[in-house]
């Protein structure tokens, strides 16, 4: 009863039903034309097996039940287009609406993938482009677009490396990852059929190299590297640290996911990588899609090129591309076809609109946005590794935590100023982890409404801790059982 009162005040604020509550029995949102063939019962022509009359406890509503009731949960959504949204590691920039005008272009949009390749001449030339393009921004040599995501590029790049060795003889056993590293990278190499060796950062946060010498046995494979690594440092060694891989006859791989700190600043190739992924949907502004496609390129040093997954886009020596799937010694497949060509269409849409100049600048802007949020905030937030940092950095909840405050509290808190969380608990090296990256597309004065929100946060947590606690305030729910809902959600409305 108190519920329909409240529902009855207002429709765009109220906490809205399940759309299985709002069933009518009879209710339809769709009505067919009359039959103009004979009819025929539905399981005489599927089969018993594949006929259902009644779909159990679907609900039964009216087309314009089902636009409100979605279209007012789309304006719960925060999202890119909303504001800003400072999720340290994911680089949430802005997706330029002219990526998504290319993509929809007829002949790229609707193209078969199964097309012969004298008709699809113009979407070879976009995956050949994009990757020249790649290739270009990270001095590597080669490039393949098939991973769907970052976590499977990295996959990928492991398993050429272990294809390598094991053609030069030896596979080797370890995979040496330092503990400032993405979760994914663990899980890549064992899936890679590797073992991981931790090595332990130093006091500035970056790879400590006689830990790494001392880690570098002979049944090491390769060293796993985020540059700038998690914390948002740049491992200023990394040139001796790829010599001191190689000289011990191991590869080096890096994750490329921060890439929004170097391109067109610096090239992972001059540097000394072997082999590296690019994530299209953080750095080159495809859209992350809930769970839905993403792009994680890998691109290699020229000795690793016969590895790469197939087909590779090759333009022969007439100007026209085709599609090579004749190289013995790929790992195989990865993914179906040429992999997320959407994806492809908007990165390459993205690179030229901006040039060399322009993708210089957003990295410059992404860094000086970084830096200009961590020297105005770390006078009231524990600044661990005190550096000038990339395009990310990481605070300590320490000051806080003292009066019984966490990084996920001052996080809930954020959502009552109206701005997205930026991320919580990560990196694990820094405890209670404030990790903020805001991207270029942040101007100033967006970064200054930020900057005072967190400040009034800390203002808050000095004066009434117990207040900060129970945010946020603003939502329609407040403190979830998160673990709870991601684990065992409940998607089925049960009468
Ligand atoms: C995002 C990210 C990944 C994983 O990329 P996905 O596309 O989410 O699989 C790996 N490493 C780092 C450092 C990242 O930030």
């Amino acid at each position: 009863m108190e519920n329909r009162i409240r529902h009855a005040r207002t429709h765009i604020t109220r906490n809205e039903d399940l759309i299985f509550e709002r069933t009518s029995p009879g209710k339809s949102g769709v009505e067919l034309p009359p039959l103009d063939v004979p009819s025929v019962p539905a399981d005489q022509l599927l089969g018993s097996d594949f006929h259902r009359d009644e779909v159990e406890g679907f609900p039964e509503v009216s087309e314009l039940e089902v636009i409100r009731h979605f279209t007012r949960l789309s304006t719960w959504n925060y999202g890119v287009d909303t504001g800003l949204y400072p999720l340290g590691s994911c680089t949430m920039k802005y997706n330029p609406r002219v990526n998504e005008v290319v993509a929809r272009l007829d002949g790229l949009a609707t193209d078969h993938p199964y097309a012969p390749e004298a008709l699809a001449q113009g979407c070879l030339r976009v995956l050949h482009e994009t990757a020249r393009c790649l290739a270009e921004i990270t001095g590597m040599d080669a490039v393949s677009l098939q991973p769907a995501a970052g976590a499977q590029g990295e996959l990928t790049g492991i398993l050429m490396i272990r294809a390598c060795l094991a053609e030069r003889g030896n596979p080797r056993k370890y995979i040496l990852i330092p503990d400032s590293a993405h979760g994914t990278n663990p899980a890549s190499a064992t899936i890679s059929g590797y073992e991981v060796r931790n090595i332990k950062s130093n006091a500035q946060g970056c790879v400590d190299l006689a830990e790494l010498d001392r880690a570098l046995t002979e049944d090491v494979a390769g060293l796993m590297l985020t540059n700038p690594n998690t914390l948002g440092i740049f491992e200023a060694k990394i040139a001796e640290i790829c010599e001191l891989v190689h000289s011990r006859g191991g590869l080096v791989y890096m994750d490329g996911a921060n890439m929004n700190a170097l391109v067109g600043v610096a090239r992972p190739a001059d540097f000394g990588v072997d082999v590296m992924h690019l994530n299209l949907h953080k750095t080159f502004t495809t859209p992350h899609g809930g769970g839905g496609p993403g792009s994680g390129p890998v691109a290699v040093k020229r000795f690793l090129e016969p590895y790469l997954p197939l087909p590779v886009v090759e333009k022969t020596a007439d100007g026209t591309y085709r599609l090579d799937s004749s190289r013995p010694k790929s790992i195989g497949r990865v993914r179906a076809f040429c992999g997320n060509f959407g994806m492809a269409v908007r990165a390459l849409a993205y690179i030229l609109a901006n040039g060399y100049e322009g993708l210089r600048q957003t990295t410059e802007d992404a860094v000086l946005n970084a830096n200009y949020v961590m020297t105005r905030l770390k006078d009231l937030y524990d600044l661990p590794y005190d550096q000038p940092c990339m395009h990310e950095c990481v605070f300590s909840d320490r000051r806080q935590a003292a009066r019984g405050v966490r990084t996920m509290d001052i996080a809930k808190r954020l959502i009552d100023y109206g701005f997205h969380p930026y991320t919580t608990a990560f990196p694990l090296i820094v405890s209670g982890a404030l990790m903020i990256e805001p991207t270029e597309s942040a101007g100033k004065t967006e970064l200054d409404e930020f900057i005072e929100a967190m400040r009034a946060i800390a203002e808050e947590i000095e004066e009434d801790p117990q207040f900060v606690l129970k945010a946020p305030y603003s939502t329609r729910v407040s403190r979830l059982d998160e673990a709870t809902a991601a684990r065992k959600p409940i998607l089925r409305w049960k009468p």
